[in-house]
């Protein structure tokens, strides 16, 4: 049950006085649910001068000290986790239930968990008579971390956890478009942090602009679309301040001939669908061998005409709507110009404007043209489209012949054959019978335009760090 004077008491901890700020929409009823506080490019220098001054205290602290506040910070999320969810739905659009608000917020404290508790050991990399040289890995110092509006409390999670986990102090810009949930977060976790080692900062894109240009910025940690990535590298060239960039993808799955279209309809559906289609790693483009393909493009179909799409806070829905006008207007267009090749829609293909101003209801293209801008350009929404195929070897060029490349899948009843096939896809990951299922402890990134650098696990904390070579005498000294 909606318990909103949680979500009210949550959002009177961060949201701009009365009279100031900026209106936020829920994204299913267009009602205002706060205002989000417009913080300007003289806050975010005051922001960072006090993260950069928190910084070598936090260092100092030590890692079991940090593990302890941090796993603290997690609980602290668990403890409001209920009334964030609601927040994030009703902002972001998605519902609580399914792979969705709850599941976001789940995942946060999981992830967090699993930072506050990983260990990143010095390597020994030579240790002879005449030398012993170790890598020692130490914070980079403070790092801005710029996030994008899909998911935007766990993927703050994932640019935040493992910085501060490594003694970096952090100042984080939600989306203009999520800023509410975000600084709620930021609010919950800073009940057990100390002063000025987490700060959210709320402004628009020339506060995200001059956070990657900062003099006192040393890492940058960003989630979002390409364009903007090329700017922030343009940005640091000033500063230098290393870069993670995690940026659009237009991933590819396969389905090899000889698979049972059954056993991996509601796995293939869920991989193009969730969060209504508007997630970094979900299938964007679905190839499918001409012996099944009428299977395929049936079963998933069913699937998309049936479920339950609506107001996130109804607990049977498990789609919501597109989260902005912009976005909305990407799906249709691109749905609209595959309708005028000639494409066919089996469901879907229209607004529901009965849902509310911003539904598109699910929506299934076969008889698609590979070169349909469906296909080649990236529609983080719920329509997809799916390409018939007969030569296997066209299906893999057809599927790398973009220049992004973040997550990517292959599917097929005979795992050894599809494990053998994955590796000719240009992708970060690839996954198998499955697409988009990330792990705390195990690495993602992108490839060719999809960014560069990796979060998770232990090659994320070094993402966030910078190594030192310790070079001293060996044993015989
Ligand atoms: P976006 O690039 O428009 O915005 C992302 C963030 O960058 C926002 O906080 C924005 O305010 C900020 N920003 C805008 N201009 C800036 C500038 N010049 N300098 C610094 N910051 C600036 O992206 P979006 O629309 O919020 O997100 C959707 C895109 O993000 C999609 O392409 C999606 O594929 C991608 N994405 C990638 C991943 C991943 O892990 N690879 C995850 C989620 C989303």
């Amino acid at each position: 049950m909606t318990d909103t004077s949680a979500v009210s008491a949550l959002l009177d901890r961060i949201q701009a006085p009365e009279g100031s700020g900026r209106d936020i929409p829920d994204a299913a009823t267009r009602e205002i649910i706060g205002r989000a506080p417009v913080q300007t490019v003289a806050d975010l220098d005051d922001a960072i001068a006090r993260a950069k001054a928190a910084q070598p205290a936090w260092e100092a602290l030590g890692h079991a000290k940090r593990s302890e506040l941090l796993l603290a910070a997690a609980d602290a999320i668990d403890a409001n986790a209920e009334a964030l969810a609601q927040l994030l739905s009703r902002e972001q659009g998605k519902p609580l239930n399914g792979p969705n608000a709850r599941f976001e917020l789940g995942a946060c404290s999981a992830w967090l968990r699993t930072n506050a508790t990983t260990v990143l050991e010095p390597e020994v990399l030579v240790d002879d008579e005449s030398l012993h040289a170790e890598l020692v890995y130490k914070p980079a110092g403070v790092v801005g971390a710029i996030g994008p509006w899909n998911w935007p409390l766990m993927i703050t999670i994932w640019q935040i956890g493992p910085s501060l986990r490594m003694g970096n102090t952090v100042v984080a810009k939600p989306s203009e478009y999520t800023p509410l949930s975000v600084l709620a977060m930021l609010a919950v976790m800073n009940e057990v942090l100390p002063a000025d080692v987490l700060i959210g900062i709320s402004g628009d894109r020339e506060v995200g602009a001059r956070i990657a240009s900062h003099p006192d910025i040393d890492k940058i940690m960003f989630t979002g679309s390409t364009a903007t990535g090329r700017k922030i590298i343009e940005s640091s060239a000033g500063n230098l301040a290393r870069l993670t960039l995690e940026l659009g993808g237009n991933d590819a799955g396969i389905v090899l001939p000889g698979t049972d279209p059954s056993a991996i309809a509601e796995d293939l559906f869920w991989g193009a669908f969730i969060n209504t289609g508007q997630t970094c790693a979900a299938m964007k483009r679905l190839y499918v061998h001409d012996s099944l393909y009428d299977e395929v493009v049936d079963a998933l179909a069913g699937i998309a005409a049936n479920v339950p799409i609506g107001n996130g806070l109804d607990e049977n829905n498990v789609l919501g709507p597109l989260q902005n006008k912009q976005q909305f207007d990407i799906v249709s267009r691109l749905v609209e110009d595959a309708k005028a090749r000639g494409a066919r829609i089996v469901t879907g293909g229209e607004a529901a404007p009965e849902l509310g101003e911003l539904f598109y209801r699910p929506t299934i293209v076969a008889d698609i043209d590979n070169d349909a801008a469906l296909v080649q350009e990236e529609q983080f929404g719920p329509a997809l489209p799916i390409i018939r195929y007969s030569d296997v070897d066209e299906a893999f060029a057809l599927a790398n012949a973009v220049d992004v490349g973040l997550g990517a899948s292959v599917w097929s009843s005979d795992p050894e054959a599809a494990r053998e096939a994955a590796t000719r896809m240009q992708s970060g990951t690839v996954w198998i019978n499955s697409h988009g299922g990330l792990h705390p402890m195990v690495p993602f990134g992108g490839v060719k335009s999809s960014g560069y650098g990796l979060e998770f696990g232990v090659a994320g904390l070094k993402s966030v760090a910078v190594p030192q070579v310790v070079s001293g005498p060996g044993r015989k000294a």
